[in-house]
């Protein structure tokens, strides 16, 4: 059998210097290479012209349909504003113990929030998201730490107070 992968699904258009150091923060806390993949989605069936946002439960069914034999896990990557029908919107949502999640930049962009672009605040943020993410189809809960990425959050300033990094706890709690 092939290497187990973590694959990463683009929607949209993202810099590879970005998605590369992604990939390495994804190798660190999980132990698991990194393959990106570029999705060829339609993201217009996924549009509700009611919310003006894309549907974040069917996207997440679409990447969890997509097979590749190799796949541990695989996170769809996208670039639009997404909800699930009880939220306004979502950074990212995930099948807890499953193999898939989503995650978005869209709401993690400063200028969402009337202040100026910050490339690097917007991909740390992204990271945390991802990582988050992924944690949860590994068997993570929301922790307490304050620090710890597993630490649930609503908005930005949450992202910005914890690290990128599982916690000690959470670390020894992935399945594996
Ligand atoms: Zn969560
Ligand atoms: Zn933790």
């Amino acid at each position: 059998m092939d290497e187990q992968k973590i694959f990463l699904i683009t929607n949209g258009i993202f810099e590879q210097e970005c998605l590369k150091e992604i990939a390495k923060d994804i190798t660190r806390e999980f132990n698991f290479p990194v393959s990106i993949y570029e999705g060829s989605l339609d993201l217009r069936e996924f549009y509700d012209e009611v919310r003006r946002q894309y549907d974040g439960n069917r996207l997440l069914k679409e990447i969890e349909k997509m097979d590749f034999p190799d796949a541990i896990k695989k996170i769809g990557l996208f670039r639009n504003d997404i909800y699930i029908p009880i939220l306004t919107f979502i950074f990212g949502q995930a099948i807890y113990k499953g193999n898939s999640g989503i995650a978005s930049l869209y709401r993690l962009r400063n200028e969402q929030y009337g202040m100026k672009p910050d490339e690097s605040k917007l991909l740390d943020r992204f990271k945390k998201v991802i990582i988050h993410e992924l944690g949860h189809t590994f068997g993570l809960k929301h922790c307490y730490v304050p620090t710890c990425v597993m630490r649930s959050g609503t908005y930005v300033e949450h992202l910005d107070q914890k690290n990128h990094t599982l916690c000690k706890t959470c670390r020894s709690l992935v399945d594996r």
